[in-house]
This record gives structure tokens, sequence and C-alpha cells, in this order.
């Protein structure tokens, strides 16, 4: 600043004494400039030499001072004077291509290539450049060959931008022919070249010459570490990454942000979680990378909660996240069905200014739809600027699942009008809406429609959809004939659907089929043994009961564990059948039993037909009393006694069917709303009914 503020002075000086009149004073000053980089005095000088029609004898001022102007990125500047110049030769040229390169404008870069009446292989470089870190990496690898043909030398530069362009393209054949005719040629001694050629063949799969080529570098910098981990990383070896890590600290290198974000998100591929928050505590400065990387991967290994506390601490720490970290802090909200919190994280985004971004603002729209809110869900999906297919589908399903199924078609009917192209997960959403309410024929044409109209491949998801939907519209004949005619044969989840609605219609024959072929697929599955055997008992065959059990005995079949949990006052609390662990179990079984009671003088009487025959009456019906989503709702109405606003629970497996009938009665004695997320969709209890119209 004091350099500029002095030259400005001395210049000043001379213009008032009219000294400034000759080639030999103006090159001086503009050199002057071009060493303090003072771009608007460089400018004045031009103006100067303008009013004084001072014409300079050759182009080596007007060169220094394109140069000066390319340099501090002055566009305009330059482009004026380049105009201007009465005579141009191979500097002025150039120094004009530097400057379209360094702003990344790809179009005037082209033009002013084209138009060069003479090129140097300085010309050529600056154009390869250019366009390689523009990622317009086909015509980088065009203006690379013509360079050749025109005869002249690439030099190490240039390689490095042709070799990240053959990366970019994953173009490994061209890659490999560079990578000969520097060896050929001998060249590459520099560290530039080796970590782009080692970059190169790990990001076209080739890691292990890549490897290869890493232990031959004798003058490795962090760069060519950081390459070589990253390079396992994309190569799916993330043990790999660990051990050149360990090897680094071996050697005593110091490792930066970018080695510990791809070690951080190694560690979460092997699944040492706690490896990676060991890695992450010991970060003194953690960035903002590193801080994604730690929350998308507690949110991708089901610590939801620990991606929530982590990005309350990142806030903290004053680290601004960004889209991708919202997006994903916003999804984790959504699988815990926190609205609380999925709220306070709508506000940040608000205030972080992330919340038009297309995939937080989808996140969001999920979020609300996941909380059973599409009230808010709606509000988001509206408000958002620009939508995809995938906001759509968000919406359309969050609809379905919400029991809003005329909603979700009417949405669907919509996004057809604004000519948006439905996908697979469209369809998924569009028929579960048909098979709630009802609309089979609707649903037979969507299905449809698929292929015929979308061009789409039916997926084993829709296919599933339909036999649900002949089966409950007791075409259960029709089912089968569709499951027969699958072009690539039914799987596991084709035959649990027919089961689950074989039972709900009683159809035994058919659901023995279902179970048996599910016995051989999944062997050690117990759903499709307890469905079956509860068939059985639902009409008194006790005999075939009794074999059901003792096959599924043999073959060691286990049950899912099946949990549920209610967030209080932020936090989450998770119960399992007949759970004793919380703090407060017995004020929990005490409201319990209250409501029970309550329930039986309204003439409830518990299911105790669904559990398994050889139990003692008494023990059926404590263990089905005590269901995970009873104790979560039990304890829910302690916390929260009074007050209209719905009781939310969320539930691993398929709510019971004792329990959803409990459920039914509750919502109505207490007169307040029960809202039941479970792993196939959402229940609203209100007043006796339940959203599902008893179909799930
Ligand atoms: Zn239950
Ligand atoms: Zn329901």
């Amino acid at each position: 600043m004091k350099a500029k503020h002095k030259l400005r002075q001395v210049i000043d000086s001379l213009y008032c004494r009219g000294q400034v009149t000759n080639e030999e004073a103006y090159t001086r000053l503009v050199l002057q400039c071009a060493r303090a980089g003072d771009v608007e005095e460089a400018k004045r000088l031009e103006a100067h030499m303008e009013l004084h029609s001072y014409q300079p004898t050759n182009t080596f001022l007007e060169n220094r001072l394109l140069h000066l102007y390319a340099k501090a990125g002055k566009l305009s500047y330059a482009r004026n004077l380049f105009d201007k110049m009465p005579k141009r030769d191979i500097f002025s040229w150039n120094a004009m291509l530097s400057a379209y390169a360094k702003s990344g404008s790809i179009e005037d870069l082209k033009a002013v290539f084209s138009q060069m009446p003479f090129r140097d292989s300085v010309s050529y470089n600056t154009v390869i450049a250019g366009f390689a870190s523009k990622s317009c990496s086909h015509e980088a690898l065009e203006i690379f060959l013509r360079m050749q043909e025109d005869g002249f030398e690439p030099s190490d530069y240039t390689h490095v931008s042709a070799l990240n362009a053959c990366a970019q393209l994953l173009d490994l054949r061209r890659g490999k022919q560079i990578h000969g005719k520097i060896v050929v040629r001998n060249l590459g001694g520099n560290a530039f070249v080796w970590n782009s050629l080692t970059d190169m063949y790990a990001k076209c799969g080739e890691i292990d010459k890549a490897r290869w080529l890493f232990n031959q570098m004798n003058n490795k910098n962090v760069v060519s570490w950081n390459l070589m981990i990253s390079g396992y990383l994309r190569n799916g070896q993330p043990g790999k990454c660990i051990d050149l890590f360990h090897e680094m600290q071996v050697l005593g290198l110091r490792p930066d942000d970018v080695t510990v974000s791809n070690v951080l998100a190694a560690y979460f591929q092997i699944g040492c979680i706690d490896e990676a928050d060991k890695l992450f505590c010991v970060i003194r400065e953690k960035d903002k990378v590193c801080w994604t990387t730690m929350i998308v991967g507690y949110a991708q290994h089901g610590k939801e909660e620990d991606a929530l506390r982590l990005f309350g601490e990142m806030l903290l720490e004053d680290v601004r996240p960004d889209c991708f970290t919202v997006s994903s802090v916003v999804s984790s909200c959504a699988k815990l069905a926190t609205l609380h919190h999925g709220q306070v994280v709508h506000g940040k985004a608000v205030l972080l200014g992330v919340d038009d971004d297309l995939q937080v603002s989808s996140a969001l729209v999920d979020m609300y739809c996941k909380c059973g809110v599409t009230n808010d869900a709606q509000i988001a999906f509206n408000m958002m600027s620009v939508r995809n297919v995938v906001s759509w589908n968000s919406m359309i399903n969050g609809y379905a699942q919400n029991g809003q199924d005329l909603e979700a078609l009417n949405l669907y009917e919509k996004m057809l009008q604004e000519n948006l192209k439905p996908d697979g997960f469209t369809f998924v959403a569009v028929l579960c809406a048909c098979i709630h309410t009802g609309l089979f024929e609707h649903g037979q044409t969507y299905f449809n429609s698929i292929s015929e109209l979308h061009g789409l491949t039916p997926s084993l998801d829709h296919y599933a959809c339909m036999v649900n939907l002949l089966g409950r519209s007791g075409e259960i004949d029709k089912a089968v004939d569709l499951i027969k005619s699958m072009p690539h044969g039914p799987n596991s989840l084709i035959w649990s659907t027919l089961l689950s609605v074989c039972a709900v219609k009683g159809d035994i024959k058919h659901g023995e089929m279902a179970a048996r072929c599910l016995f051989e697929l999944e062997p050690l599955n117990a759903g499709p043994y307890i469905m079956l055997s509860n068939m059985y008992a639902a009409c008194g065959r006790w005999e075939e009961v009794a074999s059901i059990r003792s096959l599924m005995k043999n073959k060691n079949a286990k049950k899912f564990a099946a949990y549920s949990w209610i967030e209080i006052d932020n936090k989450v609390h998770k119960f399992v059948s007949e759970d004793r662990t919380h703090p407060e179990t017995e004020i929990i079984y005490k409201e319990l039993r209250r409501l029970i009671k309550k329930l039986q003088e309204a003439g409830f009487t518990p299911n105790t037909k669904l559990v398994l025959h050889d139990v003692r009456e008494e023990d059926k019906f404590e263990s089905i009393c005590y269901h995970s989503e009873k104790l979560a709702l039990a304890f829910g109405l302690i916390k929260r006694p009074h007050g209209v606003t719905p009781i939310r629970i969320m539930k691993n497996i398929r709510v019971c069917g004792d329990c959803h009938v409990f459920m039914k009665f509750v919502s109505k004695i207490i007169g307040r709303p029960i809202i039941v997320r479970d792993s196939n969709r959402f229940h609203h209890f209100e007043g006796g009914k339940c959203s599902c119209k008893d179909y799930w």
C-alpha cells in the first residue's frame, strides 16, 4: 500500500512538471506500476498517453500494460487496449489469451485463439490450461494434440493440464499415451507431473499402477499422499487409505485437511466409527470438509443423534455448513422423525441462506412428511423456486404415507400437467395411494402406464404394489397370475407381500404357497413362520401351528428386534417390548395399566389370538400389553398429559394388530390424536379411527 502511494506521488509530480511525454519515461513508469501491482495507476498512465496523443514506437509498452491487466483480472481494460493497438505481436495475443483463461470465459478464449495469426508454445499452453481448469477436457485434449501436430513441444506444465483432462474424462488410453511420451522424452522430473500421473491412474481405476508410480516417486509432497489416499478411497479400498495414513505418521509427515477428511471417510467405510471419532477429536483446526464428513458419516451409519449433536457443535465453532451438510442433517431429523430438531435446522438453513437449495428444500419436504406434518411439507414444497422429480416424489410419497391418498394422486396429475417425467419412485407412491383408497382400477391403469406411456420397466416394487392391490380387492388368483408372469421371476418381497395380503383375507391356500417360498428364500427370517402360524391359529388349526413352531425352532429362525421411540424435550427415548430399563419404568407401567383398565371398561379386549398358542392366557396378556409402542405412548402421556398436539411415536417394524386397535381406542378416550410411524407408513389415529383405514 505504502509503495503504491509513493509511486502515485512521484507520477503526480512528473505529470505536473510535464516530464512524462517520452517513451523512456512512460516505459519506466509502467514497469514501476507492474512491480507495485498498481493496475489503476497503470490505467491512468494509459489515459495520459491517449490525452497527449502519444503513440509508442513498438509494442513493448502496450504489452506490459496488457500483461498487468491480465494478471489483475481486469478483462475490460485488457480488451479495450488490445482492440486499440495498431500493431499486435505474439506477446499481445498471448497476454489476451491468458486474460481470458484466467477469467474462465471459455467462449472468448476460443475466439481469440482461432483469430491468432501466429502461435507459439505459450499460446497452446495457456489455452490448454484454460480449458482444463474449466472442465472443458475434450477441448483441452484436442488443442494438446494440435499443438504437437503443429510441431510444438509440450512442457511439464502442458502435460499436467492434459493428464488432468484425461483423469476427468476417465480416458485411460490417452492418459497412457501421454505417460509413454513423458517416459520416452525423459521428462517429468517435477512432482506436479508425477502427481498428475498418479491421480490419472487412480481416477481411471488403475490403482495398482498409481501405487507403483507413488513408490517410484522420490519427491513426494503432501499432495502426492492425498492423491494416493483419495485414490484408494475412490477405488473402494478404505483399509489401504488408513495404512497410508499410518505410514505418513510414522514418517513424521503432517497431514492436512484433505488427508484427514479422506481418512475419516475411510474409517466410516469400514465401519470404524470409534476410530473416526478419535481422529476427529485430535484435529485442532477442523475445516468445513472435516465436519461435513463426520456428520454425513454418522447419518449414514444410523447415528442420527450424533449427526445432530455434531451439527450443533459445528455452528458453535463458527464453521459455516454448506448445503450438503445441512441436507444431511435434515435427513437425520427425518429418520428420527424429530419435528422439533427439524424445525430448528430449518431455521438455521434460512439464516445460512441455503433453504432454497434444491437438495436442502427437498430434504425439508421429506422431513416434514416423515414427521407427519404434511401441511408444513406442502408449504416448504410451494416455497421451492426450483423443483425436480425428487422434490415431487417426496411430496407425493409424503401424502401417500400419511393417508392423504387423494392429495397424492392429485399432485401426481399436477406433476404430469407441468410436463415432468415421473420415475420409478413416483409410481411406487402413486400405487400405494391407490391401495389405501381402494382405487383398484386406477391402480391397474397407473401400473400399465409405467411401460406403455412412460417407457419405464416396472420394478419389483411396482409388482409388489400390484400384488397387494389385487389381493386387497379380493383377486388373489389374479395376483398369483401376475407373479407367474413376472419377466425375471418373484423375490422374497413379492412373496411376503402375497403372504400378508393372504393373512388379511384369510386365504390359507395361497398363504401356505407364499410362506413355503419364503422358507426357502429366507430360512432364518422368523417373520413368515409367525405369520403363517398366526393364520392357522386364527382358524383354530392348532396342529399346524405346532408343526410350524417346531420348523421355526429347527431352522433357528430369528425375529427382528422390535422397538419404538418417542421424542420428549429434545431427547429420544427408546423402548423394546416389556422394557424395564427406562429410569421411569414404574410410572410408565402404572400409566399403561391405568389406560388398559379404562379401555377395558370401554369394551376393549386385548387380541391375544395373535400370540402363539402354547403360552398361558395371562402371559399372552402380559406380553401383548407391554409392546414397545404402548410403553412409548404411556411415557408420552405422562410427559405431555395436557394439550391437543398429537403424541408421535416411531416404530422400526410394522405396528401389530392389537396395538393398532389399542391406539384407536386411546385416541378416542383421551380425545387426542396419536401418530405412529412404523416401518411401512404413518398411522394418524383420531377419534377412534386410523388414516390407514386398517390396511397396513
Ligand atoms: Zn403391538
Ligand atoms: Zn393404521
